[in-house]
């Protein structure tokens, strides 16, 4: 029986998260599948003419939709409302125009640094909307629940099958290792290399207490394609390592040296922002759909993005 043709459009599909996704594709390939991996050069998608061209040449029946203004912290708190109105209009641009073009299915990124500051642990699917973000990433946060709101909207409006992801802090290739504007691992990474190069103590920003869980980009890349092939619900889906696999940032920080066979000296300036302490995630409804999922081991992950890093340090985004 012949199956019909996805064409799956990927917007952000060059960066950490799509390129994880491209992995996955490669290793576990479908025959009816082709995906299109779509970078800001292709189309600018604060733009709605632009949006819509670029559906127009490609015709997709499912998106996967990660573009966005990303960044860590201290890039957050410098410009929240940058962040709130470029994610607004991608977002809004984006599933508009999936609606307009009869896209069958649209699987989008939240993430969990949207939920709620004052919460009780773990967070789930459905403390989303339960309260305010933390203050240092509002924008971002406000403009990544709308998504959710968004989605629910098409559904019932509609009948569309819109829905979103919710994946914890992602590393891996491809990553930005920008030192003020990246992630803390990623940030980790870029140090440790330059550290072990010339010799000198690593200074971790903050207390190293703070805790997070870590997600490698091509475990991403997986459970992505299991949303985008089987998951039904509108409901969101946290991706994410158990609740026993968060580590603090001094954690992080040693799996990085031990990556780059690092030995030096760790110093934490205390006069940076821990941002918020923790986030623990429950990853239960996805254990619940994919109870044998293996993820890759942290220590392992670390070390074959910390070659990645070396390998490719001149084309990386620094
Ligand atoms: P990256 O910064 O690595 O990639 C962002 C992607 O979005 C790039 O392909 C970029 O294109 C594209 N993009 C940015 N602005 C625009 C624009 N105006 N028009 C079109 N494309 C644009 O991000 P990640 O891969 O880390 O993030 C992907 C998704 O995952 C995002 O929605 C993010 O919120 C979410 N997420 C990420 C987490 C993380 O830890 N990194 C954690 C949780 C969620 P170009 O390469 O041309 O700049």
């Amino acid at each position: 029986m012949a199956c019909t043709k996805k064409v799956i459009l990927l917007t952000g599909g060059t960066g950490l998260v799509g390129q994880g996704i491209k992995s996955a594709a490669e290793q576990n390939p479908q025959p009816n599948e082709e995906f299109i991996f779509l970078s800001s050069k292709d189309a600018d998608l604060t733009s709605r003419e632009a949006t819509k061209s670029i559906f127009e040449k490609h015709r997709p029946t499912h998106v996967i939709h990660l573009a966005a203004k990303v960044g860590g912290l201290y890039g957050n708190m410098r410009a929240n409302l940058q962040f709130f109105r470029i994610n607004m209009s991608i977002n809004d641009n984006v599933l508009s125009v999936s609606q307009e073009y009869g896209v069958k299915k649209v699987v989008s990124c939240l993430s969990t640094c949207i939920f709620p500051d004052k919460t009780s642990y773990p967070i789930d699917e459905t403390m989303i909307h339960n309260g305010a973000p933390h203050t240092s990433n509002y924008g971002y946060s406000y403009a990544k629940r709308m998504i959710d709101v968004l989605n629910k909207g098409y559904n019932q409006q509609h009948g569309t099958n819109y829905t979103a992801v919710v994946p914890t802090n992602v590393f891996g290739p491809h990553d930005n290792f920008n030192l003020e504007e990246g992630h803390v691992m990623p940030g980790l990474i870029h140090k440790v290399y330059k550290c072990k190069e010339n010799n000198t103590p690593l200074t971790v920003w903050g207390t190293g207490s703070a805790r997070r869980q870590f997600i490698y980009s091509l475990d991403l890349g997986r459970l992505f394609l299991w949303v985008l092939r089987e998951y039904q619900e509108t409901e969101p889906i946290i991706l994410s390592v158990g609740e026993e696999d968060e580590i603090s940032i001094k954690t992080a920080a040693e799996l990085v040296a031990k990556g780059f066979d690092y030995e030096g000296e760790f110093v934490y300036d205390t006069t940076r922002s821990d941002g918020q302490y923790k986030k623990t995630a429950s990853n239960s409804k996805l254990r619940k759909y994919l109870p044998e999922f293996k993820f890759t081991p942290i220590d392992e992950a670390i070390r074959a993005t910390c070659q990645w890093f070396s390998e490719h340090y001149k084309k990386a985004r620094i």
